[in-house]
């Protein structure tokens, strides 16, 4: 009992996340007779609570692989990854919805119940971690207020447009209240001017309090929104500056 104790306590990390020389195989790939596919090479990345963070990177750099380790969807080949405290190597199985349950995520393609309303998209969110009836009816409109949606909560999905979409998506990833935010080119759908206003509200939720992590290949939005910028390519880190812009490999 002791010693379970002092493992809870042990060494409280400055980082909601801390990469450390990770690298990731696609062993059942297939090129694995050559060993497998290397999608990220000894890679190590710490990001402190409250930061807003962009991964950028030609296709196949490995940024999809970075995210799916960070919510324990994959796991590392070698290195370890540490995030809000859980060892993501070592975490157990039945561990692994609570974890997530302090991650939200978004990707470019939505990902909605179509035929469901805005509402019932977002509740659906809180019925899986088994929020009281009470407790939906009082987070749904405030997160939806927080996206922008007010007013379209009995929308269906399929008569919204991408933009609204993505901030029905948004909301949805909000509402259990996570600490980290991971998007996965969350705009790579959406017109310059709708990509503009959901990075700035990404940009508001990071400020009020939320790590956000943006995977992105769009460099007007990267070079003007001066936030910190982690480049991969073919899976290795090649540069991460704050207040960074995007290299052009042309
Ligand atoms: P990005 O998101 O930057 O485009 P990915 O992380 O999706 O890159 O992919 C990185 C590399 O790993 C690519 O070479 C890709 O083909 C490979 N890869 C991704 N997923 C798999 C998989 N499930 N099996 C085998 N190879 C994969
Ligand atoms: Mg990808």
């Amino acid at each position: 009992m002791a010693e379970i104790k002092r493992r809870k306590v042990a060494k409280p990390s400055p980082y909601i996340i801390e990469i450390n020389n990770v690298t990731k195989i696609y062993r059942d790939s297939s090129n694995a007779a050559a060993g497998g596919q290397h999608a990220l090479h000894n890679v190590s990345i710490k990001i402190e609570p409250g930061e807003f963070v962009f991964i950028v990177g030609e296709s196949g750099s490995g940024k999809s692989t970075m995210i799916k380790l960070l919510m324990r969807e994959l796991t590392a080949t070698e290195g370890t990854i540490n995030v809000m405290g859980y060892d993501l190597g070592h975490i157990r199985h039945r561990k692994i919805p609570k974890f997530r349950r302090n991650i939200g995520i978004v990707f470019q393609n939505f990902r909605l119940l179509p035929d469901r309303n805005v509402y019932e998209n977002v509740a659906f969110a809180q019925r899986i971690i088994q929020k009281s009836n009470k407790d939906i009816r009082r987070n749904v409109p405030a997160v939806l207020a927080r996206v922008g949606l007010a007013g379209k909560y009995k929308a269906k999905i399929k008569h919204l447009s991408g933009g609204e979409q993505q901030r029905v998506a948004i909301a949805r990833a909000l509402v259990n209240k996570p600490s980290i935010l991971l998007c996965d080119e969350p705009t790579g759908n959406l017109d310059p001017k709708t990509t503009w206003e959901i990075m700035k509200l990404l940009e508001t939720i990071n400020e009020q309090g939320t790590t956000v992590i943006v995977v992105t290949h769009n460099a007007d939005i990267v070079n003007s929104m001066q936030k910190r910028v982690i480049t991969l390519d073919k899976g290795v880190v090649v540069s991460d500056e704050e207040k960074g812009g995007y290299i052009d490999e042309d």
